[in-house]
């Protein structure tokens, strides 16, 4: 069975790892490694510089998102046209987004509208000195609110928090996955960076029938429509592909003029920079 992933980067993603572009995934398309590819470059990419990027500051200061949004409705708006003109060769749009203090998602809601997928993830929360508790508080009220958002994915539902607690509280699962049924957001089984409780999660979500995608997560070539985890993921829970409810996407009407903007030399400035340094950060 060919799968389609819905959430992949290019070189316009900070921590891309090679000199990747959305003609990479067309070729894979047309080679017959997946089926179709939807581009999920970072909202906190695409609107800030990389310092600023990094720092997570716009998180809890979302004013910072207002002061850059032009200039990062530019650079999207060029990478939408790029994606767009691959449209017939399996490619869809969209992006990877983050919730900021305000509730609001890194992405301006006039571009929302071209994008034909939109993960929803989290990355960093403010948890830096809390007790595991009060972290899987924090955890736990944000994902509620970001299934909420008009997402359709959520994005490597329990990668951050395992991140941050030595053991995943068991109730995690049942938790995230309940909370996308109520929401009607789909769960990503994510084969970027694995955590160890997605056959849980997978079982959890085929039990509760909630939509369930594939995703690389695709950071550099070598990741490009390599399922290889989700069909080992399925054989160890005893499932075929027929017993999931793949998550299909809805297609937009299109953006409002006031979101376009003609492409320029920022595309390719993003794409030279993160083509030369080394990774910062995994997400
Ligand atoms: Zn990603
Ligand atoms: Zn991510």
């Amino acid at each position: 069975m060919l799968f389609d992933d819905f959430h992949v980067h290019t070189s316009l993603s900070y921590c891309a790892e090679d000199p990747i572009s959305a003609r990479d995934y067309a070729e894979a398309i047309a080679r017959g490694s997946l089926r179709r590819a939807a581009i999920t470059n970072h909202g906190f990419a695409l609107y800030f510089p990389e310092e600023l990027a990094w720092s997570w500051r716009f998180m809890t200061d979302p004013s910072l998102f207002d002061e850059h949004l032009e200039w990062g409705n530019r650079r999207i708006v060029a990478h939408l046209e790029e994606v767009e003109a691959l449209r017939g060769q399996g490619l869809l749009t969209g992006m990877e987004v983050e919730m900021m203090a305000d509730g609001r998602l890194t992405v301006d809601p006039r571009i929302r509208n071209r994008l034909e997928v939109l993960v929803g993830s989290v990355h960093w929360l403010p948890s830096e000195g809390l007790e595991e508790p009060r972290i899987l508080d924090l955890w736990m009220d944000h994902t509620r609110a970001l299934v909420r958002t008009g997402i359709d994915i959520l994005g490597h539902p329990l990668r951050w928090l395992s991140t941050q607690v030595p053991r995943l509280p068991e109730e995690a699962i049942g938790f995230v996955v309940e909370e996308a049924r109520e929401a009607g957001v789909t769960i990503e089984i994510n084969s970027h960076l694995v955590v160890g409780s997605d056959r849980a999660m997978l079982l959890e979500a085929v039990r509760r029938d909630v939509p369930i995608t594939f995703s690389t997560d695709s950071h550099c070539l070598a990741e490009i429509g390599r399922f290889d985890y989700h069909r080992k993921l399925l054989d160890q829970a005893g499932l075929q592909p027929e017993d999931l409810r793949f998550w299909e996407p809805r297609r937009r009407s299109g953006a409002t003029p006031a979101a376009s903007a003609p492409s320029g030399p920022g595309r390719r400035r993003a794409a030279s920079r993160a083509g030369g340094r080394k990774r910062r950060d995994t997400v």
